[in-house]
């Protein structure tokens, strides 16, 4: 489709929400650049696995060609499976069971996502570009200031910088996000060593959070099996795009206390998967395996922190999605979902305001006004999920680790 010039689109941050929503709007014919911190594409591990609900879903099945969402679902894991909620030494507490629908809640590969949202677009990717600020430029719409001193002119500007976001405190004064007493250290391990799985049988196809019998403390790991290789299928649907190397391992996490994590950690691979063995030591024995075996370049402290709703918009013209506004602890996995979803929101009513001669600010506006309650919505879930499974409420946490799991056999032995 033609790209009309008189009508511009800046993001901020190419990430999963920044990348969904200019493939929606380059689909659409719309002028979009997007401008990232990151001086290249891959230069951090992008963490892991990433489970995509029906919003996710239905987000990249809106925003991408054809072929690239068959790439994502072609590259994912098998959807259905289950989540087992077990005491420390993986006794279930109890279990949920997911559907097996060709379109139902999978996993996908964080990194093949997004190289997947970064396909076809070429040279509108601008690297080591951190903004930091976002001008009235006059009648003419809006300019994006950048850390180096460059500024783009845009009619729009969209913040989707993450859970640090620097747009923030200027477009959404007062809503910057409140720390939670709650950290994850993140993890990946091989799924198989010496040509076995290390996960048995029994949890091939499922994520476990194992609750220690200690209140605030808890591991979860889940394997990702790629559907079909990421070369190959890249191949096939999208040529010349980036294929990163689709070996199938283990995502890790344990959750700890704030207070238990020393200070001046957060780059210390090596003292950071010590900790992480030291704290998990009193799990069950393949708890202390996937430690041990953990690929040290992908090990990253992750504090936890809960999203404020924004009070006021304060420059007409611009807004903001995903983390920046609305991050949430990871339990429910909806932040990336409802970063997703926000992209294609955000995208449909600039489209249709184009379409119809709408004003902008008014698009935008209805945006903002649909986006705050389903997102606020998923973070008070999640806030209320971390709680229930890592707070130190009595009667909860002695159901969940003494109680059900008396009442069920033993999934995984210990030999
Ligand atoms: C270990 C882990 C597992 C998770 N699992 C799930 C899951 O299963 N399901 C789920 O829904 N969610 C999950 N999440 C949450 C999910 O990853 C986030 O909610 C999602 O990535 C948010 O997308 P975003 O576009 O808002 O921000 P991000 O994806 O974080 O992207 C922000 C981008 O902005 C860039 N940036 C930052 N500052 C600037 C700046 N000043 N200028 C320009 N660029 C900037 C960053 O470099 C980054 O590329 C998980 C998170 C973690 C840590």
């Amino acid at each position: 489709m033609a790209i009309s010039s008189d009508f511009s689109v800046a993001i901020s941050g190419a990430g999963l929400s920044g990348l969904c929503l200019a493939q929606y709007l380059m689909r659409a014919g719309i002028d979009v650049h997007v401008y990232e911190r990151d001086p290249g594409p891959f230069v951090r591990q992008q963490g892991y696995r990433i489970i995509l609900d029906r919003y996710g879903l239905e987000a990249l099945r809106e925003s991408l060609s054809r072929p690239l969402y068959r790439l994502a679902l072609a590259t994912g894991d098998q959807p259905g499976g289950h989540l087992h909620f077990t005491d420390s030494r993986l006794r279930d507490a109890f279990t949920i069971t997911f559907k097996d629908e060709p379109h139902a809640t999978r996993q996908v590969d964080r990194l093949t996502l997004r190289s997947i949202l970064m396909s076809g677009l070429d040279g509108r990717i601008h690297y080591g570009k951190a903004a930091v600020a976002v001008d009235d430029g006059g009648p003419a719409g809006l300019r994006l200031r950048f850390a180096d001193g460059g500024a783009v002119a845009a009619s729009v500007v969209v913040g989707a910088d993450g859970v640090g976001s620097s747009l923030r405190a200027q477009l959404m004064p007062d809503a910057g996000p409140a720390s939670t007493p709650m950290v994850g250290v993140y993890g990946r391990s091989p799924l198989r060593l010496g040509g076995r799985s290390v996960i048995p049988d029994a949890l091939s196809t499922s994520g476990v959070l194992a609750i220690a019998d200690r209140p605030g403390r808890a591991f979860f790991f889940t394997s990702m099996r790629f559907g079909e290789d990421p070369r190959e299928a890249f191949a096939r649907l999208a040529p010349g795009s980036y294929a990163p190397i689709g070996e199938d391992y283990v995502m890790w996490g344990l959750l700890l206390r704030r207070e238990e994590v020393p200070p001046g950690l957060r780059g210390d691979l090596l003292a950071l998967r010590d900790l992480a063995a030291r704290m998990s030591a009193d799990f069950h024995p393949l708890i202390g395996r996937l430690v041990d075996t953990a690929e040290l370049d992908a090990t990253v402290l992750n504090p936890f922190a809960s999203g404020r709703r924004p009070q006021r918009w304060a420059v007409p013209r611009a807004t903001m999605m995903g983390d920046a506004v609305h991050v949430m602890p990871p339990f429910g996995a909806h932040g990336g979902n409802t970063a997703l979803r926000d992209a294609v929101l955000l995208g449909g009513k600039l489209v249709d305001a184009r379409a119809n001669g709408t004003p902008v600010e008014e698009a935008i506006a209805a945006y903002q006004a649909e986006m705050v309650p389903y997102a606020f919505r998923a973070v008070d879930t999640a806030a209320r999920l971390m709680h229930r499974l890592t707070g130190g409420a009595a009667a909860p946490h002695w159901v969940l680790t003494r109680v059900l799991p008396r009442l069920h056999r033993v999934t995984v032995p210990e030999a």
